[in-house]
């Protein structure tokens, strides 16, 4: 198949992420990833901006990551987990939960960040079914929050951004408040607070859990707020006896330079979902922890079991490379490694808050945005990266990028300077 097939195939038969079939726009052709790297059948080198969706965090095609993956393959790629285990499994297990906020002693694998979502609520339904409590089953969430795809984590999703008019009549009906105003790094004030507060005071009755991404608003907004927030949150949730559900699919694994999000608050919540870099970016999988107290109580009560097992629970090959990849990520001087990408983004970004089209400019973590005025010309921009040697894609008004954390800073220079360059000719 030549390269100009393969396109027209790929036009003509497959759908892409929230795209036309009838009216694509133009899809790349990668021959080969490595690094920082992304190459195209043509032979152009392009540098990642985006860590394939937040995932790559050590680069393409890592010799410990292949690595893993290769011995894994020669033992066993898949096994089913209903009445078996292996050492992948454990061995993660054993790693995530040794590092992950206290008190979240039990996890549950699954295949991606929406299921992990979708366990999490589930998590939630059965704790209070178990209990006895059958009319606290809605949840609350943040406006410009995002929870996945799925059915039930897309009815926790901004209802606005989200897809709630096209669903609506067969989405769930959640409850949304206000996201936070105060910002990263400031204090919260009281005033803040006000709407989750009103809220859990009239309706704790019928609220299983608050579910936010804690610290970093990703695909809703990418907006950072106060971590402030996140510990009255959870002393909200806790007096109103409502379960916390932090969703640490995007932040977690180093992105904000703590290793959790909810590291910055200090804070541990009742469930929490992890996935995106969790395997570096090899497989699709995730996970939901939980604390005792959900286990046990989940547990405790009709039908005495979590009800829900996929096919592909706790995939071997997916564990083996998820073990070596957080190992990796663990031998890293996380805060230093973040704290550099951090700096430079700040330094180098910073210009293009004066541009006439640019509304704001903001960085935390290895996470820098441009927020633009109006939406991009998604095809012209999309362009213009490319033909600039990097691989950035904006969504709606949002330029950003979030690098691998392995990014040199020669590299990420030329990311930024191709970040304002193109942002200064929309
Ligand atoms: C990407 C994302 C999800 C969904 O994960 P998938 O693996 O795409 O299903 C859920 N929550 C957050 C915060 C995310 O960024």
């Amino acid at each position: 198949m030549t390269t100009e097939e393969l396109l027209q195939y790929d036009r003509e038969h497959i759908w892409h992420p929230y795209t036309s079939t009838t009216d694509p726009l133009p899809v790349y052709p990668v021959r080969r990833a490595e690094g920082v790297y992304i190459e195209l059948e043509d032979g152009r080198r392009l540098i990642d901006g985006m860590s394939s969706w937040w995932c790559e965090i050590h680069g393409y095609n890592h010799p410990v990551l292949n690595q893993a993956v290769e011995k894994q393959l020669k033992e066993v790629s898949h096994v089913m987990f209903g009445g078996l285990t292996h050492r992948p499994a454990v061995e993660l297990a054993r790693r995530i939960l040794s590092v992950a906020p206290a008190g979240l002693e039990k996890i549950f694998f699954c295949d991606s960040g929406s299921v992990a979502v979708e366990v999490a609520m589930k998590m939630a339904i059965q704790y209070w079914h178990a209990k006895g409590r059958e009319g606290k089953n809605r949840f609350v969430s943040l406006y410009k929050g995002y929870h996945g795809d799925t059915w039930n984590a897309m009815s926790v999703c901004d209802p606005v951004t989200g897809m709630h008019s096209i669903f609506r009549g067969c989405l769930p009906v959640q409850q949304f408040i206000p996201s936070p105003e105060c910002r990263f790094g400031e204090p919260c004030r009281e005033e803040d607070m006000v709407p989750l507060a009103a809220y859990l005071e009239e309706h704790s009755e019928s609220t299983a859990a608050v579910i936010l991404e804690p610290v970093v608003q990703g695909a809703g907004g990418m907006r950072f707020y106060s971590a402030d927030y996140l510990r009255r949150a959870l002393e909200l949730c806790d007096r109103y006896d409502v379960l916390l559900i932090c969703d640490e699919i995007a932040t977690g694994f180093g992105r904000t330079g703590k290793l959790w999000a909810v590291d910055h608050a200090g804070i541990s919540p009742d469930i929490m979902c992890i996935g995106k870099a969790i395997t570096g970016g090899y497989l699709s999988f995730a996970a939901t922890l939980g604390t005792n107290r959900v286990a046990e109580t989940i547990c405790s009560g009709e039908p005495y079991v979590f009800m829900h097992g996929p096919t592909f629970m706790g995939n071997p090959l997916a564990c083996a490379v998820a073990n070596a990849s957080v190992g990796l990520l663990l031998e890293y001087d996380l805060e230093q490694m973040i704290g550099r990408i951090e700096r430079q983004l700040k330094e180098e970004l910073a210009p293009a808050a004066s541009l006439d089209s640019v509304q704001e400019v903001r960085v935390l973590g290895a996470i820098g945005v441009i927020e633009l005025k109006e939406p991009v010309d998604m095809g012209k921009i999309q362009a213009e990266f490319v033909r600039e040697g990097v691989w950035v894609r904006p969504f709606g008004k949002l330029v950003y990028i979030m690098p691998p954390f392995v990014i040199r800073p020669e590299e990420l220079r030329v990311l930024t300077g191709a970040l304002i360059r193109v942002v200064k000719k929309m």
